[in-house]
């Protein structure tokens, strides 16, 4: 998972483009970058391992100044995670360096793409990013095509399959781009407070990003999601143009929505906090018969359940409280890479409030379970201060297959609930009962059901490795 963000002509693009990759550092921590392209038309890229803030500094941002940006946060994943994987990745054509591209999703034929340019055109990569593949993908269409940057792009959108939400810099013009299924969140914004945004919108000062709650930062007006196979091109004293909308089955993600985005984002077509909620209000239908009373306390675990809950306890008329600190300089205990780590990751992050359970009933909220760490551990914690019962309630269905667009889910075998039955988990969790949504709920809480992609909780997957035989031995996935 990552995020991505460019802003068209103003002057401090670049500093514009930090503060928007800042709002959105949720979606990546392992590195950042940003490439700008000044009125000469010479494009600077950096990039560092690191957060926006410890990387993308004040000095840097005065060295690498430009009217166009681009940025990119990206995610730990289980491949290789050096500078060179980091983005956005500058290309070099013959004329000069004139093509800049980030991207957020995951390449399905990325190898079967990358051996062809390899080896029948002699092109040569220097990462393992799906974004560089993009990149270049366009290029062999410009170069040994001689196609327009916009064909080149309508060429390469039909080759590549998989999610892809892209930003583009080619010579003074910016694209921004999307797969035809608009797996991956992406929103358009404007910094011109007097467009109409019901008419002709100026290219100037348009603001891309994948969620909306970077918009507040920089003071950018939401105009409207990119259309699944959209392709927009921004130009010098033009209005922003949709150039061609290559529309296939709409698939977004719904574990954006669950977990990934922030609450303050609008994206899909929903709110996020609304659809948590919502998520919450169906958990607590399931329980109208559990007798929870007066002696319950319903409770997040912070903070990627806090509106799950919320909604929860709102539905169900019972009180809501934090019992659980998380302790905010924790590192990621998600991605640790074996289980005595993570085990011990969850204990540096979470900490019962003194004397506060004892004796009490708790429904306890995740959004998700995965491989079943963080609740065992919280279970056992909260027993041990004095818990009577708790009852585990998930915001999302068992995660039962891994995403391959996009989200770092690990491989099946690591999956609790691929692998034991409701009853063996509940009982590893060392829980009182458990409960998930239901897929077929989400039809009651989403306004388009049949627009989203479940297919790590159904495995009904629009296109799977398998069919793109060289994808299993990709050295970093995502
Ligand atoms: P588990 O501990 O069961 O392996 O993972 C579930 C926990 O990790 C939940 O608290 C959830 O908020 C979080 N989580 C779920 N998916 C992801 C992900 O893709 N990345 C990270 N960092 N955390 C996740
Ligand atoms: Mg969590």
């Amino acid at each position: 998972m990552c995020g991505i963000a460019g802003i068209f002509n103003v002057s401090d693009s670049e500093t514009l483009v930090a503060e928007l990759l800042f709002s959105i550092q949720h979606r990546g921590q392992e590195s950042c970058g940003l490439a700008a392209r000044n009125e000469r038309g010479n494009i600077f890229c950096y990039k560092g391992m690191g957060l926006v803030k410890n990387v993308l500094t004040e000095e840097i941002l005065k060295k690498y100044s430009g009217n166009i940006a681009i940025g990119h946060v990206r995610y730990p994943t289980a491949g290789k995670s050096d500078e060179t994987n980091s983005q956005p990745h500058v290309i070099e054509l013959p004329e000069g360096p004139h093509l800049a591209i980030c991207s957020n999703g995951d390449i399905i034929n990325y190898y079967e793409l990358r051996t062809w340019l390899e080896n029948d055109y002699g092109f040569t990569f220097k990462s393992d990013n799906d974004g560089e593949l993009i990149g270049r993908l366009i290029a062999f269409y410009l170069l040994h095509k001689k196609l327009s940057i916009e064909d080149s792009i309508i060429e390469a959108q039909k080759q590549l399959k998989g999610a892809f939400s892209s930003i583009l810099i080619y010579r003074d013009k910016m694209f921004g781009f999307r797969d035809p299924h608009g797996y991956r969140p992406y929103v358009i914004g404007t910094l011109d407070d007097e467009a109409d945004l019901n008419g002709e919108i100026p290219s100037e000062g348009i603001v891309l990003a994948s969620e909306s709650c970077a918009f507040g930062i920089v003071g950018a007006r939401m105009i409207r999601e990119m259309r699944p196979g959209e392709i927009i091109r921004l130009e010098k004293g033009k209005p922003m143009t949709t150039v061609a909308v290559n529309a296939g089955k709409t698939q977004h993600c719904v574990f954006e929505l669950i977990y990934f985005s922030r609450p303050d984002t609008k994206v899909f077509g929903e709110k996020v906090y609304d659809v948590r909620k919502k998520i919450g209000a169906q958990l607590a239908d399931y329980d109208k018969n559990m007798g929870f009373g007066d002696d319950t306390v319903v409770m997040a675990v912070p903070d990627s359940s806090n509106f799950v809950a919320l909604g929860y306890a709102q539905s169900a008329k019972l009180s809501f409280d934090m019992g659980l600190l998380r302790n905010h300089y924790v590192g990621r205990t998600f991605t640790k890479p074996d289980q005595k780590q993570r085990d011990e990751g969850v204990r540096h992050k979470f900490n019962p409030l003194p004397d506060f359970f004892e004796g009490k009933k708790v429904v306890l909220v995740d959004d998700s379970i995965v491989r079943g760490t963080t609740l065992r551990k919280i279970t056992r914690m909260l027993r041990n201060a004095g818990a009577k019962e708790i009852h585990i309630r998930i915001g999302s269905p068992k995660v039962i297959g891994s995403c391959y667009y996009g989200i770092d889910t690990p491989t099946r075998n690591e999956l609790i609930a691929a692998v034991k039955s409701h009853d063996e988990i509940c009982e590893y969790l060392g829980a009182d009962s458990l409960k998930h949504i239901e897929i077929a709920d989400f039809g009651k809480i989403l306004h388009k059901f049949e627009d989203f992609c479940f297919a790590c909780f159904n495995l009904e997957y629009q296109y799977k490795p398998e069919d793109y035989h060289q994808k299993v031995n990709r050295p970093d996935a995502k």
